[in-house]
């Protein structure tokens, strides 16, 4: 997985440089097998098609990084890929598939509320909407176990090459109205230009910089 298929040169200026990649394994269940919290995780999540392995993959600039989460017996997982040995990435199924059974969808719940509890290194979630639709229900199932969580939440916008740069400014102004969330906290992303790839890395870059056990909430604890 670390080999050399980038799709694009690395600069100097890249704010997240991908020098290894390697699959940890998958969470197949509720409180099932997951790797040991130890490095700092990034999760991300969004409904089937909205673009998460294509926005991955232009991610870390590898053009089939996400491919093993869409490998059959995989798709329901929570996959967990080390980068760089420095952090991990958490990629969440998707949710709000129709084709798939209503068991398997009933599940989908319990299954983040379980990885969400058992992940006290995870320092952001990066959420994706489909620039042209507005939230579901699911999207809104996940953004309340985020809030509950209180775990740090970036907005990307997927597909923006579809819509003028007028239309999606807009549809930004209009999907922060609807979740409550300050327009400043998106990003406008697209995996076929590659627009909003660096502005992600270094959001993401800037969450995992984070250290919550050394924030102000521990000393008021007495920690
Ligand atoms: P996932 O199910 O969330 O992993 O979504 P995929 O990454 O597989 O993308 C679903 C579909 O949307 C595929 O047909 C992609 O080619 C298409 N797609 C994903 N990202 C973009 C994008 O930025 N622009 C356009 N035009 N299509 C996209």
């Amino acid at each position: 997985m670390t080999s050399p298929d980038s799709d694009a040169p690395t600069s100097a200026s890249d704010p997240l440089v991908i020098r290894s990649l390697d699959f940890m394994g998958g969470m197949a269940e509720i409180d099932g097998w997951r790797p040991d919290a130890v490095l700092p995780e990034i999760a991300f999540a969004g409904r089937s098609n909205v673009g998460k392995s294509s926005l991955l993959n232009k991610l870390v600039r590898r053009k089939a990084f996400a491919r093993v989460s869409k490998t059959p017996g995989r798709t329901r997982e929570i996959n967990f890929f080390r980068v760089n040995n420095e952090f991990v990435f958490a990629d969440l199924p998707g949710y709000g598939y129709a084709k798939i059974s209503r068991e398997r969808s009933s599940a989908w719940g319990p299954m983040i509320e379980s990885y969400l509890r058992r992940s006290p290194t995870l320092r952001g979630v990066v959420q994706l909407l489909d620039v042209r639709h507005d939230p579901t229900d699911d999207d809104r199932t996940m953004l309340d176990f985020l809030a509950d969580v209180g775990v740090p939440t970036l907005f990307v916008v997927t597909k923006t090459d579809k819509l003028s740069k007028g239309a999606v400014s807009g549809r930004i102004l209009e999907l922060g109205k609807q979740l409550d969330v300050p327009e400043e906290q998106f990003i406008a992303f697209s995996a076929t230009t590659g627009a909003g790839r660096d502005e992600l890395a270094e959001a993401i870059v800037g969450l995992l910089g984070t250290d919550p056990s050394a924030d102000s909430n521990a000393e008021e604890h007495g920690e």
